[in-house]
């Protein structure tokens, strides 16, 4: 246990170091898409078609003569899941070659689907052109189709209840990546996906960039056309990123993984809480609200004799009162190895009872996909144990 805390140490402090070097590197792709003479990104690689937005669409055929109406015909395909360029028909063949030889389209391919029995969640494992796999996952509620996507390929924040916190971080995804998971669900639905959360593998907030450029291509109204009421952005904490968040007028719905009621518990659950406390959160999530004019989810994941006495409901309770939020219980996931055990129902319910009594709406998540692994990481970790992408395929023909 001490040699693990001491590992969890290490791994935040590099951590820690990469999401300030992130922070200061502006990633996004398109400052990359400054096209050369050769008609290629600044690296002279072939630009991914489904990291653009329509104007980058059109400076990319603009500078190939075409018209700039061929943007809007290329970024509707995109987004109605062709998943080859020559599958683009109202193209010429000429400029469909032409388009080839600089661009790609870098689709991400099923390579394992799980259905539940028990409220027919499907999880996708997806693996990326460079062969990382991530987990989707596709949930049917009252008010329709719900994809959670994962943000990054691993992730760097440690959490010690979450399964993907294992097999560590091997890189941010891009915007495209993102997008063809909400298309790629949405084709194999056959049906208009109407919600989305980013609260799959990943810490969103550290692949801001990206995440903010995700959000721009799946509202776009020559896409998939996802109001961004319709999208929740889920973060372990990171305040300098909500900060900027509260400024970017986008009126999302951010969801802030809790878990505790005060630092010395949270620092047992998350390693990020060393960095963060819970009080600079709270400041920082008021000033989203006050900016944004929605309120800020609460996740709070109820775990047996470490987080749920009503002593602890009590304390998060004083803290929350009179904040425009909502907070969301959630029974703690098993993972293999695991430390943690959920607290049961009634537990629960009292817990929920004494924040529903200051006056502070609460839920507790219904839980979907329970006989898939649905929860964040576990189907990923259950075939991959390692960071390198040529070995799961190992693992996951192994299983078979
Ligand atoms: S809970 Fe979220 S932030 Fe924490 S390790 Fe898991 S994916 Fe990362």
């Amino acid at each position: 246990m001490e040699g693990k805390s001491n590992l969890n140490e290490n791994r935040m402090n590099q951590n820690e170091n990469r999401i300030q070097s992130n922070d200061s590197k502006i990633n996004s792709i398109g400052n990359e898409i400054a096209l050369d003479d050769n008609r290629t990104n600044s690296n002279g690689r072939r630009i991914n078609l489904m990291d653009l937005l329509p104007e980058e669409l059109k400076e990319l055929l603009e500078g190939m003569g075409q018209q700039k109406y061929r943007a809007t015909q290329v970024f509707q395909w995109i987004n109605k899941g062709v998943t080859d360029i020559d599958q683009m028909t109202n193209l010429s063949k000429a400029l469909r070659e032409e388009l080839k030889s600089v661009a790609y389209l870098g689709k991400l391919k099923t390579v394992r689907k799980l259905v539940s029995k028990i409220d027919g969640t499907v999880k996708y494992l997806f693996q990326l052109p460079d062969g990382n796999v991530i987990e989707c996952v596709l949930m049917e509620y009252r008010h329709g189709l719900s994809v959670c996507i994962s943000s990054q390929v691993g992730c760097k924040m440690g959490c010690r209840f979450c399964a993907s916190a294992g097999a560590g971080f091997v890189r941010n995804l891009t915007p495209g990546e993102m997008l063809d998971q909400v298309i790629s669900a949405g084709t194999d639905a056959g049906r208009r996906i109407g919600n989305i959360v980013i609260m799959g593998i990943g810490e969103p907030l550290d692949n801001y960039d990206n995440v903010l450029k995700f959000l721009r291509l799946v509202n776009h109204p020559q896409g998939l056309n996802i109001g961004y009421r319709h999208i929740t952005v889920s973060t372990c904490g990171l305040v300098p990123a909500i900060l900027r968040l509260a400024k970017e007028n986008i009126p999302i719905t951010l969801s802030v993984s809790l878990h505790a009621p005060n630092d010395s518990i949270r620092e047992r659950l998350m390693p990020i809480s060393r960095k963060y406390s819970i009080d600079k959160i709270l400041e920082a999530c008021k000033i989203y609200t006050v900016e944004i004019k929605r309120r800020v989810t609460f996740e709070y994941a109820v775990i047996s004799g470490v987080n749920d006495s009503m002593d602890n409901a009590w304390e998060l309770a004083g803290k929350l009162k009179g904040m425009l939020c909502h907070v969301n219980l959630i029974p703690v996931n098993h993972i293999e190895d695991g430390e943690f055990t959920r607290s049961d129902r009634q537990t629960m319910e009292r817990f929920k009872a004494v924040l529903e009594g200051a006056g502070i709406e609460t839920t507790i998540r219904r839980e979907l996909g329970q006989d898939i692994s649905a929860a964040c990481g576990q189907l990923r970790r259950s075939v991959i144990t390692y960071t390198d992408p040529r070995r799961w395929e190992d693992a996951v023909r192994s299983e078979e």
